[in-house]
C-alpha cells in the first residue's frame, strides 16, 4: 500500500487550531506515515509532536515556514530538517516574533480606528502563543464586523486593505542561508503565490532562488490547478530540485483542507519524495 504523507502543516503554535499532539493524532488516524510540521516563523510546536509522532506512530519532519520579503510582497520559504533547538535559529526567530508583535499592536490600532472595538488581549485569548492575522479575522467575525473569514481578510486584513500593517522580514538570501546553516533543506513554498504567471520568469526566479541554496519546490499543494503542478514538476526536474507536497493543514482555520488529502482528496503524496529529501540530506 502506498505510504502517504503531508510536509506542510500548521498547529496552534502558529496560527492553526489543532495542537501538535492533536495534529499528529490526526495524521495516524488518516493513516499517514509522516508528517512536517511547518509554523510560520516559529518552532515550538515541534518538540510536542515529535513526542506524539513516537506515541502514535507518524514520522516528524521538523520544520518551519518563514515569510521573506519578495519584490513588492511576500514569499513563504520552508525549511526541513532544521535544527530547531540551534541558538542562533532561536535568536533570529525572536527578531520576527517582536516585529509580528509590533505589526499586532499597529492591525488593533487601525481596526479601531476604523470603528471595530477589539483589544489585543481579547486576540491573544484565542492565540497559543504567537498571534497572526487569521486570529484577527476569528475575531473580527465573532464579534459580527465580519460575516466569514474570508471577508475579514477582503475588507480589512489583506494585503492593502485599510487594517493591514507590515512587519520586518528576512529577505530571501537570509532565510535560504539562515536554513542551510541550521542544517535544514529550504524549499520554496506554493509558488503560485508568487503571481509569476509566465512559465520561463517562474523558472528564472527559482534558478536564482536555487542559486542562494534553494534546494527543493512544494509541487503538490491544495490549491494547485493541474496545470501550475505539472509546470512545477517540470522546472523541478530541469533544475534539479527536489520534489515536495502538503496540505497547509489549518484545522478549523481553513476547514475544506484534510491533512494528507487536501481539498476534495487532490492530494495523495507519497513518500518516495520524503526518501529523496533524506538522501539529498545525507549528501550534503
Ligand atoms: P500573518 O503571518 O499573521 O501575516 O498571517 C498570515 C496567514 O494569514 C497566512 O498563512 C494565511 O493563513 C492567512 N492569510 C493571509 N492572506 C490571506 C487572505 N487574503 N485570505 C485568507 N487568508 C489569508
Ligand atoms: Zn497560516
Ligand atoms: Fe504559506
Ligand atoms: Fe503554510
Amino acid at each position: 500500500m502506498k505510504r502517504i504523507i503531508d510536509l506542510h502543516t500548521h498547529t496552534t503554535a502558529s496560527d492553526g487550531s489543532s495542537s501538535p499532539e492533536e495534529l499528529v493524532r490526526l495524521a495516524s488516524s488518516l493513516g499517514l506515515s509522516a508528517v512536517a510540521i511547518t509554523d510560520h516563523d516559529n518552532v515550538s510546536g515541534i518538540e510536542e509532536a515529535m513526542q506524539a509522532g513516537d506515541k502514535y506512530g507518524v514520522e516528524i519532519v521538523p520544520g518551519i515556514e518563514i515569510s521573506v520579503d519578495f519584490n513588492s510582497g511576500t514569499m513563504h520559504m520552508l525549511g526541513y530538517y532544521i535544527d530547531y533547538r540551534d541558538s542562533t535559529l532561536l535568536e533570529k526567530l525572536a527578531f520576527l516574533q517582536s516585529e509580528r508583535d509590533t505589526r499586532n499592536t499597529r492591525i488593533v490600532k487601525k481596526l479601531n480606528e476604523l470603528g471595530m472595538k477589539i483589544t489585543y488581549d481579547e486576540v491573544k485569548s484565542i492565540a497559543d502563543g504567537q498571534v497572526g492575522r487569521p486570529h484577527f479575522a476569528q475575531i473580527l467575525q465573532r464579534k459580527g464586523f465580519v460575516k466569514d473569514f474570508n471577508e475579514a481578510f477582503d475588507r480589512f486584513l489583506g494585503k492593502g486593505k485599510p487594517a493591514y500593517a507590515e512587519k520586518g522580514r528576512f529577505n530571501t538570501e537570509d532565510a535560504i542561508g539562515l536554513i542551510l546553516n541550521t542544517g535544514g533543506i529550504p524549499v520554496l513554498a506554493h509558488p503560485p503565490y508568487l503571481y509569476i504567471s509566465d512559465y520561463m520568469n517562474l523558472k528564472k526566479t527559482i534558478s536564482g532562488l536555487k542559486s542562494l541554496g534553494l534546494m527543493g519546490i512544494e509541487t503538490y499543494y491544495s490549491t494547485h490547478t493541474q496545470k501550475q503542478t505539472e509546470n512545477l514538476v517540470k522546472i523541478s526536474n530541469e533544475l534539479d530540485l527536489l520534489i515536495t507536497g502538503g496540505s497547509d493543514f489549518h484545522g478549523e482555520i481553513k476547514p475544506e483542507i484534510v491533512i494528507g488529502s487536501g481539498i476534495d482528496n487532490n492530494l495523495n503524496i507519497g513518500y518516495t519524495f520524503l526518501e529523496r529529501m533524506k538522501e539529498k540530506r545525507s549528501c550534503r
